[in-house]
């Protein structure tokens, strides 16, 4: 987090909280709405989680309700996890600054700019590569 400034940082954890949050409400009334008592019963393991690493637990039951979302939850949990390290905004690759504007569009990112489009040209087949 070298050379990200403090309000920068912040501006971005706040960003990766709020869509985690959105993210989580969204599992919560699809799996309250699926009318399976299993379901609405992990709904309220969801809320009394905390909150915290909801990602692992929704990706142990499988199930297509919460897939599409799983994926994105871990990322963030991950982007938060590297806030805390202090390694986030650093590129997974080669360890430059993937830079603040980078970041506001893609707060998950783990690649800088030219690491990401040299992967999307190896991984060219691949219908979704990661940030
Ligand atoms: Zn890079």
């Amino acid at each position: 987090m070298v050379q990200l400034r403090i309000e920068e940082a912040e501006a971005l954890k706040q960003k990766l909280n709020r869509r985690y949050q959105e993210l989580i409400a969204e599992v919560r009334d699809e799996l309250e709405r699926s009318g399976e008592r299993y379901y609405i019963e992990l709904a309220g393991r969801v809320r009394d989680s905390g909150e915290k690493a909801v990602g692992d637990l929704l990706a142990d039951l499988g199930t297509a309700i919460v897939d599409r979302h799983v994926r994105e939850l871990r990322e963030i949990e991950a982007a938060l996890q590297r806030v805390v390290d202090g390694t986030y905004g650093e590129c997974a690759e080669c360890g430059a600054d993937i830079g603040f504007e980078r970041l506001q569009a893609f707060p998950t990112a783990r690649r800088c700019v030219i690491c990401q489009e040299q992967r999307e040209k190896t991984y060219a087949q691949e219908p979704s590569p990661t940030l």
